[in-house]
């Protein structure tokens, strides 16, 4: 069985060969302000990035802080979000964290994971992206794409995204772990996808125990 040395010698060179590809312009959310991007990590869960970023470029005109969201009807706030898909859902994630913003935290969002927890429809993950982009803090987000990815890339044996990010974490210095499950993500996205991994286009097959070629 692998060692932790060998696998965190992979983690270095899948890290290597996906970084360059991924560049941070053409992937990332667009967002002004740690709440922007609160608002577009909730949007973007089912939908790409690029029709997050469609959607907000309207949206942040319109609703400039957290108070804005507060102001308007839900129904109105379903309809500026709609094209994201699950809109319902979304906008009373939305609506529930401008609130708790609001009401408990002077109308910041929060730069910690204990109290991002706090607010409502954010788990680890949208508190993992916010932390990593809007405060610089390391941390490894771990959606359905880096946990399948982990998985075939034989970096994990667990299945509970808690676990899972307890083990990527050991594999790669902290200032790595946002951009690497960022890296994971596109990758997911792009060739190794949920049904039918592309391995024979796969930049890293060399380093994955799964590779059909
Ligand atoms: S070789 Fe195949 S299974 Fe492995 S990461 Fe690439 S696409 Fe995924």
């Amino acid at each position: 069985m692998e060692d932790i040395k060998g696998k965190k010698q992979r983690a270095k060179k899948i890290f290597e060969a996906l970084d360059p590809i991924y560049t941070r312009e053409k992937t990332a959310l667009k967002y002004s302000s740690p709440f922007e991007l609160l608002v577009a990590t909730i949007l973007s869960a089912q939908c790409t990035d690029k029709r997050v970023n469609q959607v907000t470029r309207e949206l942040f005109k319109k609703y400039k802080g957290p108070e804005d969201y507060l102001k308007v009807p839900i129904e109105e706030l379903e309809e500026d979000i709609r094209p994201t898909g699950f809109y319902k859902n979304k906008a009373r994630s939305i609506r529930g964290c401008a609130q708790a913003i609001v009401q408990d935290f002077g109308g910041k969002v929060p730069d910690s994971m204990e109290k991002l927890l706090t607010l409502p429809g954010v788990g680890r993950k949208t508190a993992n992206c916010v932390l990593g982009a809007a405060f610089d803090v390391p941390g490894i987000v771990v959606d359905t794409h880096v946990k399948r990815l982990a998985k075939r890339l034989g970096l994990t044996e667990n299945t509970d995204p808690d676990k899972i990010e307890r083990d990527l974490e050991k594999l790669l210095p902290k200032k790595r772990w946002r951009r690497f499950s960022d890296l994971l993500i596109y990758h997911g996205r792009d060739v190794c996808k949920a049904r039918k991994p592309l391995c024979p286009d796969c930049t890293i097959s060399k380093w994955c125990p799964s590779a059909a070629l």
